[in-house]
């Protein structure tokens, strides 16, 4: 090809002065690393080769084009030698050094015991699969959905003698199994079940090992956090996670192999699996060894698969990067995943390139993929639109909105490719599926995966869990943001906001709220949010509802609550716990209360004395108590603070003018029943009503630990008597 020749003068200029750069840096090292079995070859190097016209990348098809395309200056990266370098030099093409990619190539990281300082070793991925199989038995299931190449072998052997004897390829099931619906598993056999399942895989391209990180990361936010946060609790109950930390085991026991000792140190950048003899004639099919970054042996397991096999995005050639297989699906690694997939979705979509699939197709596929920052959608093999390209788009774009990843159709930002998973997956049963490209480049040090792998990817990995219900549907509508409930007297208020700005910004038409049950199964009752402002119309509404708890049971409920654009697109649910508390009764508390007036008549002007008698018994020793007792006596009479006694030590602090009240709180560590005996007197105004009734009421409440508090009332009443204490009764005089 040539496409830049009017250029060429000026290319050549500036490949001369490259070239020199890079040939110095080539041949320096070539005389101190013989070529050897057990040594590393000399090191390559990363080049820009920068095109015109996006179609102009597919002459490159033959080079480890890396999964990287800067559509700003137009430029793809690969890994080349020498030789290719002059070869591409010779076809035309401008090419230059990238330093700093370069440089990622000769990493070195402070190793621990892990494999790359802190990348996990197949062996180590399936490790924690086991532990957490059994850490958590209910919500997971491993299957062993087939074997690997090498394990079909009965072993591999290298050029160098080093010895893989392959491992069963397997997957994991989350989900909670005690709810009904769920796939059911028997030995490697899986029969579709009734939820929605959101299908994640890893590490088909084994050098890019931050992609099984990324899966067990899910895999370990999903169950740590079951049960305590709401919304990874009902996408466990209802749906079915299944994720595949290395679709490519084989390959990726091949990068841990260059991390050996004797092949310097630095994982090899094996992209592909191991197979070596497509045709089993005991002969390799590619002599290349040990793998460098840009030629090695194996199959290109994502050019393998049986959708859209073949050229022009994938390559005929055993040691190319891109190398197809010798037929569609050829590869145990590919078929094994086909049949996995093909037996937990439906096809939906019919056999030519135009039929779409229904809107309300069910589930979604993601296939992890590094580098270059992007969401892609299909179709990956045509510059064609796929015939859900609008749904598609609008789910890769919603997507990208959490890692920051530019969305797009990989014939727009990348290159083609055929046979490659997500095509698959889409053409092949109507799933919508997406292939991201994870960071900036293969192996950042481990640090990377918690400090911006999986804050970038974790939310948009759980997104596409909270859509995989109607993934083609959902994308449009509004989330569900900010959610929470909170005592609001003896009612619950639940708040939100509902947000359509990253949705198609519509203003919101309506949300509504079901409790216990989701609002997809049956016995839903669904009520609505009101907007605070009073009105639907902006794309971002405040919304809240007071729940009605009177008839629910004490402990813990679910709130569900969905929101709805103006275009009548419902969005995806959120949720949050709440606790219904039983106000009023504690198991393990009792208080006894008790007021009383000790003479039942007021007299204006005078003094009254009351007592007021309280215990708080637990029949648990060792909690926190708290515990008081509130009298606010009506206007007619006044404490007298020189006059209250706490069982029997003056406590003249605790009457209060402000609040015109008397009030005794302690609290502390509860060892013995606690008994108060308080005693004070009044003062009753002059101007008290004769004749009326004064009711004087207290009231006490306890609690122990932070369990509800139980509130008791207690009264007693006086007459409020003429002030005279003495009657003269009139006596006869006998004179
Ligand atoms: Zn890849």
């Amino acid at each position: 090809m040539i496409s830049q020749r009017e250029n060429r003068i000026r290319i050549w200029l500036l490949i001369a002065l490259t070239g020199l750069v890079f040939g110095a840096v080539l041949w320096a090292q070539s005389p101190s690393q013989p070529t050897g079995a057990t040594e590393a070859p000399p090191p390559p190097l990363v080049v820009r080769i920068y095109y015109q016209d996006i179609r102009e990348i597919q002459e490159l098809q033959s080079l480890d084009l890396w999964e990287y395309n800067n559509l700003e200056e137009r430029y793809v990266l690969a890994s080349v030698n020498a030789a290719l370098y002059r070869s591409l030099v010779e076809q035309g093409w401008r090419v230059a050094i990238d330093h700093t990619a370069s440089a990622q190539l000769s990493h070195s990281f402070d190793r621990a015991a892990e494999f790359f300082g802190g990348y996990r070793s197949v062996n180590e991925l399936y490790a924690l699969l086991e532990s957490i199989d059994q850490a958590a038995p209910q919500l997971t299931e491993i299957i062993e959905y087939g074997p690997s190449h090498c394990l079909t072998e009965g072993g591999c052997t290298t050029p160098g003698g080093d010895n893989w004897p392959g491992v069963p390829l397997r997957a994991i099931r989350v989900t909670n199994e005690a709810i009904s619906g769920a796939s059911s598993i028997n030995g490697g056999t899986v029969t579709r079940g009734e939820k929605p399942i959101f299908f994640l895989m890893a590490g088909i391209h084994s050098r890019e090992i931050t992609t099984p990180e990324l899966a067990v990361w899910l895999l370990e936010t999903l169950i740590n956090n079951y049960g305590t946060n709401a919304d990874i609790t009902w996408l466990v109950d209802y749906h079915e996670i299944w994720i595949v930390p290395t679709t490519n085991p084989d390959g990726h026991w091949l990068v841990e192999l260059g991390a050996e000792k004797k092949y310097g140190g630095l994982p090899f950048y094996h992209r592909k699996n191991a197979n070596n003899d497509v045709n089993a004639d005991g002969s390799a099919d590619c002599p290349v060894w040990p793998p460098s970054s840009y030629e090695q042996y194996g199959i290109d397991l994502n050019r393998n698969h049986s959708f859209g096999w073949g050229p022009p995005g994938s390559s005929d050639q055993p040691c190319n990067m891109t190398y197809r297989g010798p037929y569609a699906a050829s590869e145990h690694e590919v078929a094994a995943l086909e049949s996995l997939v093909r037996a937990l979705f439906p096809d939906r979509r019919g056999p030519l390139d135009n039929d779409p699939a229904p809107v309300d197709t069910t589930g979604i596929f993601i296939t992890l993929h590094s580098f270059s920052n992007l969401v892609l959608w299909p179709w990956g093999n045509s510059e064609s639109p796929a015939p859900n390209v609008d749904d598609l788009k609008a789910i890769g774009d919603k997507l990208a909105t959490y890692n920051g990843y530019l969305s797009c159709q990989p014939s727009r930002c990348l290159y083609l490719t055929n046979g490659s998973s997500d095509d698959w997956a889409y053409g092949e049963l109507g799933i919508p599926a997406f292939t991201f490209e994870v960071g900036n480049e293969f192996m950042p040090p481990y640090v990377e995966i918690d400090s911006r792998q999986w804050p970038d990817n974790g939310p948009a990995l759980l997104y596409a869990a909270r859509i995989a219900r109607a993934p083609y549907l959902l994308a449009h509508g509004p989330d569900v943001l900010n959610l929470s409930v909170s005592a609001d007297g003896e009612q619950l208020l639940a708040t939100a906001i509902v947000d359509d700005t990253q949705n198609g910004g519509d203003a919101i038409g309506s949300a509504r709220y079901s409790i216990d049950i989701p609002p997809w199964q049956d016995g839903a009752q669904q009520l609505p949010l009101q907007p605070v402002d009073g009105v639907f119309n902006d794309p971002e509404e405040a919304v809240e509802a007071t729940l009605d708890v009177a008839d629910m049971e004490p402990g813990q409920h679910i709130l569900y609550v969905e929101g709805q654009d103006a275009g009548g697109n419902w969005g995806p649910v959120s949720a949050a716990f709440f606790t219904v508390e039983d106000i009023g009764t504690d198991d393990n508390l009792v208080i006894t209360f008790s007021k009383a007036a000790l003479d039942h008549l007021a007299v204006p002007g005078r003094m009254l004395s009351y007592r007021i008698d309280g215990s708080l018994i637990t029949p648990e020793s060792g909690p926190l108590y708290t515990f008081r007792i509130t009298d606010q006596p009506p206007a007619e009479l006044t404490i007298m603070p020189e006059t209250i006694f706490v069982n029997g030590v003056s406590r003249p602090e605790l009457y209060n003018p402000g609040t015109h009240s008397l009030h005794y709180e302690i609290t502390g560590a509860y060892t013995e029943p606690i008994s108060v005996s308080i005693t004070f007197s009044a003062t009753v105004a002059e101007s008290a009503t004769i004749g009326a009734l004064l009711v004087n009421q207290a009231m006490a409440e306890g609690s122990i630990n932070t369990g509800a508090p139980l509130f008791l009332t207690a009264s007693d009443s006086v007459l409020v008597a003429p002030a005279v204490t003495h009657f003269y009764l009139p006596i006869a005089v006998n004179e």
